[in-house]
C-alpha cells in the first residue's frame, strides 16, 4: 500500500501522518479525502490492517528514526473505535520510539470521542487532542452538516480535559446564520472549557460540495470575506485577551502549546504520509518531493524552488523568517532585499530584529504576501 521515495542523502522524517479517510457523514463543505461509511463496514478491518502493515513496513525501512511528531487526521480518526485504533497505537508504539516528547495528536469529532476513548487514546501514547467543534451553536453546526450538537462538543470536551491537557479546537468563521456575536461566543466558550489550542478557519466554497451547488443555484450566499475578516480580528482580540498567543495565521496557542506537527510543515521538515490520499515530502539539498501513498510523484521543486517556499511558509507564522534562511535567501536570490523593501512599503512585512515577521495587513493580504515571495524563484 505504502511506497516511500529514496533520495540519495535524504533528509529524515522529522513528522509522520496517518490519514483515515472515513466520517460516518459528509459535511457540506467538505472536499477533504474521505467517505461517509458504516460503522460495521468490512472496510474498517481492511482499512485498519493495510495501516499496521504500513507501519511496519516504514519502521523495517529505517523512515520513522527522527520522527518528533506523530499526527492522525481524516476524515474522522476517532470513527474507527477503540478496537482499531488501539491497534494502530499499539503499532506505532512496538515500532518507533513513542516517547512522551514526541508529539502525538489525534483528531476527534465530538460524536466520536467519550471517556473511555480519551482514557484509551491516553493510555497509548496520544498526547494531544484536536477536536473538530466548529461553533458551540446548533443551528451554525446544522447549516454546515455537522452531526454533532454544540452539547456534543461540550461533552466531549470535558472528557477530553479529564486525562487532557493539550486539548485543541477548531471553530469556523463564515458559517451561513453566523454573526460576530455568536463567533464571539463560541470563541469564548472554547476558553472556559480549557482549550489550550485553538484553530479558527474561514469558511471556504469548494468546487464539487453541496455548498457550492447550493452557491451556484442561488440557494446560499456566496462567502463574505469581509465578514471573515471581522471575525479573524475578533479572534485575534478574544483569544489574545484571554492569554493566548497567535503564533501561526489561524492558530492561537497558550505558551507551550502550539502545534509541533504543523510547525514542522511551515519550517520544511520532511513529513511521511501514510494511508490512502496522504501526501509525503522529501528533500535532499538538491530537491524536495512531494508524493502520494503510491509513490506518484505530485510535485517537484528544486532546492532554489524549495527555498522560496520555506519563504513563503515561514511568513505564515508570527516569527517569520529567521537569519539563517534570510542570508541563504540573499545568497540565492539577488532580488531579495529588494522585495523584501517592497513587502515592507506595502504593509505586508516588517523587520523585527533581524527577522521578517508578518503583519496582520499582510496576513489579511496573505494571497499578496505569499506569491510574491514564492515569485522569487525563476
Ligand atoms: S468530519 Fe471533517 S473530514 Fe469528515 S466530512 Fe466533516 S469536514 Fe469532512
Amino acid at each position: 500500500m505504502e511506497h516511500s521515495l529514496m533520495l540519495p542523502n535524504q533528509e529524515p522524517y522529522g513528522a509522520l501522518y496517518i490519514h483515515v479517510p472515513f466520517c460516518k457523514q459528509r459535511c457540506l463543505y467538505c472536499d477533504f479525502a474521505t467517505q461517509s461509511i458504516d460503522y460495521a463496514s468490512p472496510e474498517l478491518r481492511a482499512y485498519t490492517d493495510d495501516m499496521i502493515l504500513a507501519i511496519r513496513r516504514a519502521g523495517r525501512n529505517e523512515l520513522l528514526g527522527g520522527v518528533r511528531t506523530v499526527y492522525m487526521g481524516g476524515g474522522t480518526p476517532t470513527f474507527l473505535g477503540q478496537k482499531y485504533l488501539t491497534e494502530l497505537f499499539y503499532t506505532l508504539s512496538l515500532t518507533m520510539h513513542l516517547t512522551e516528547d514526541v508529539e502525538c495528536s489525534i483528531e476527534a469529532n465530538p460524536d466520536s470521542l467519550d471517556g473511555r476513548m480519551v482514557r484509551d487514546l491516553w493510555a497509548l501514547g496520544v498526547n494531544r487532542l484536536s477536536i473538530g467543534v466548529q461553533s458551540f451553536n446548533d443551528a451554525e453546526l446544522q447549516a454546515l452538516g455537522r452531526i454533532h450538537t454544540a452539547k456534543q462538543a461540550r461533552d466531549a470536551l470535558a472528557a477530553a480535559k479529564e486525562r487532557f491537557e493539550n486539548v485543541s479546537v477548531d471553530l469556523m468563521c463564515g458559517i451561513p446564520g453566523q454573526n460576530l456575536e455568536s463567533f464571539r461566543r463560541s470563541l469564548e466558550e472554547a476558553i472556559s472549557l480549557g482549550a489550550m489550542h485553538i484553530s479558527v478557519y474561514p469558511l471556504t466554497i469548494e468546487e464539487g460540495t453541496p455548498f457550492a451547488n447550493m452557491v451556484a443555484a442561488g440557494e446560499m450566499p456566496d462567502v463574505d470575506s469581509d465578514f471573515q475578516a471581522d471575525c479573524m480580528e475578533l479572534a485575534a482580540e478574544v483569544l489574545q485577551a484571554a492569554g493566548m498567543q497567535r503564533y501561526e495565521v489561524a492558530s492561537y496557542a497558550r505558551p507551550g502549546f502550539e502545534c509541533r506537527h504543523n510547525i514542522a510543515y511551515w519550517t520544511g521538515v520532511p513529513y511521511l504520509g501514510l494511508g490512502k490520499g496522504a501526501i509525503s515530502m522529501a528533500q535532499n539539498s538538491e530537491a524536495r518531493f512531494r508524493f502520494d501513498s503510491g509513490g506518484e510523484v505530485q510535485e517537484e521543486l528544486t532546492a532554489v524552488e524549495a527555498l522560496a517556499e520555506d519563504l513563503m511558509l515561514g511568513m505564515r507564522m508570527t516569527v517569520g523568517i529567521g537569519p539563517e534562511l534570510i542570508d541563504r535567501a540573499r545568497q540565492t536570490f539577488a532580488s531579495f532585499d529588494e522585495v523584501c523593501d517592497e513587502l515592507i512599503e506595502r504593509g505586508l512585512a516588517r523587520w523585527e530584529g533581524d527577522r521578517l515577521v508578518p503583519t496582520t495587513q499582510g496576513w489579511l493580504c496573505g494571497n499578496e504576501l505569499f506569491a510574491t515571495l514564492l515569485d522569487l524563484a525563476p
